[in-house]
């Protein structure tokens, strides 16, 4: 339990406990500020421990994120020393470290200085150095185009997404289609500018070829300048030539086929109905076509070990795609896996991650965005790895939030960046089918507002 005399700052706070797994212990916190100087005193088992760092904020936002930092960097100061475990992104808790790197070069300060003093280590502050200097080409930032398509063949033990087995949704996909549809119409008025265009899942080749191909349709008629255009096509089994010709005719320049594991063991553990063998023929054949592919990995799934996973990050590296993601495995509220979260081994993990930045860079790979979840294991990250030159845009421009992205579908979030101001606004769609579908006019005109 946690007693602060600062309640805007116990979110943040919380997450650093959370980090350390012990939301449920008892704190008291007391935060005051005065002339420069934020004061942050902790008592924890009976000890009490003072912190005082000092630092001229230049206007309130400022000084409300320098007192959430000062105050996340004074408990994760009490429990690395309580606990003897210093995290890879130290007391930075937040999901996009890229990002403060930024906002901290904009204001005239060394990131590296703030990094390191939050006790971020030192191959996290090169990595983020790299994936900076990756993205340089790209950063003037542009719009892009988000279509949901939250439908899956079954559902994966570690999923904690809103998407539903096909079998239990399949009825709602013509009327899901038909509002999509609409909906893309819909933002046609708002559309130009848009730089990428990103098909997302659930797995979208689920559908069928002709569902698919009514949504690039609708997707074309609005956007007729070239433009980098993802499908997310998704896991292998669901992959035929008829729907991967009829993405390339409409357009599409880059899938992702994910495997997540290239051991079938690991595979049938995590509740996958397909085999390794089967997303090397995927691969194979997507080829064929002359897309990009992006391979997706996860470390940290079912019983597997640093052998297991760099199997699968050698056979990934192997096929030469343009890019390799390598997240780690993230268990939210929703996964059937959650309740074994505390058998995963962190240092396993955290080597596994060691080991994919060590063989990808030998590889011709770089670094190009990257991206932390709450309850991500051993508070580590998802990092998109590219071929020189095969960066995907819309993954930099949505995770580094450079530029408005208009998002269609159910459980869509659409965003309007305000850079100049430092501030997004978002406007989030219902997550679950039938009621995005009853409300679908509602949504069209509150998006046509948002949009204004
Ligand atoms: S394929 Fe992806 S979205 Fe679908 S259930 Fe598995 S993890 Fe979730």
């Amino acid at each position: 339990m946690l007693n602060t005399n600062s309640e805007y700052l116990r979110p943040e706070i919380m997450d650093v406990l959370r980090a350390f797994g012990c939301e449920g212990e008892e704190f008291t916190h007391y935060f005051s500020y005065s002339g420069g100087k934020f004061f942050n005193t902790i008592e924890y088992n009976s000890e009490f421990y003072d912190f005082e760092d000092s630092f001229n904020p230049a206007n309130d936002l400022e000084f409300k994120r320098y007192a959430k930092r000062f105050a996340k960097l004074a408990f994760y100061k009490v429990l690395s020393k309580a606990r003897g475990i210093q995290l890879p992104w130290g007391a930075l808790t937040g999901i996009r470290p890229t990002k403060l790197a930024v906002m901290e070069q904009t204001a005239g300060r060394d990131f590296k200085e703030l990094f390191a003093k939050f006790g971020v280590s030192n191959e996290n502050i090169q990595i983020v150095c790299d994936i900076l200097a990756e993205q340089k080409p790209y950063r003037q930032g542009g719009k892009s185009l988000y279509v949901s398509l939250p439908f899956c063949p079954t559902k994966c033990d570690y999923c904690s997404f809103i998407t539903a087995p096909i079998d239990k949704t399949g009825q709602y996909v013509d009327s899901y289609i038909d509002c999509l549809v609409r909906e893309i119409a819909g933002a046609g008025a708002f559309a130009d500018g848009v730089r990428s265009v990103y098909l997302g899942g659930g797995t979208p080749f689920v559908l069928s070829a002709e569902h698919l191909e009514r949504v690039y349709k609708a997707v074309n008629s609005i956007i007729k300048q070239p433009v980098e255009y993802t499908v997310e096509a998704g896991r292998p089994d669901v992959f035929t030539e008829e729907k991967l010709n009829i993405s390339r005719q409409n357009g599409v320049n880059r899938i992702c086929v994910n495997p997540q594991s290239f051991n079938d063991e690991t595979l049938v553990a995590i509740g996958r109905k397909h085999t390794a063998a089967q997303t090397l023929a995927a691969y194979q054949i997507a080829q064929k076509y002359g897309f990009d592919i992006n391979i997706d990995l996860i470390a940290g799934l079912a019983d597997e070990g640093v052998k297991e996973f760099e199997y699968s990050l050698k056979t990934a590296i192997a096929l030469n795609p343009a890019n390799i993601t390598v997240h780690t495995l993230s268990l939210k509220a929703g996964a059937k896996l959650k309740e074994n979260v505390k058998r995963l081994d962190i240092a396993q993990i955290g080597e596994m991650i060691a080991l994919s930045r060590q063989m990808l860079s030998k590889s011709g790979y770089a670094p190009y965005y990257l991206y932390r979840q709450k309850y991500q294991a051993g508070g580590l990250e998802n990092v998109g790895w590219c071929k020189p030159g095969k960066a995907c845009v819309y993954n930099i421009d949505v995770m580094e939030e450079l530029g408005d992205n208009i998002a269609v579908g159910a459980n869509a979030i659409s965003k309007r960046v305000f850079s100049a101001e430092e501030r997004i606004e978002r406007l989030a769609a219902p997550k679950d089918i039938p009621t995005y579908i009853n409300k679908i006019d509602q949504i069209i005109s509150k998006r046509i507002e948002f949009f204004k």
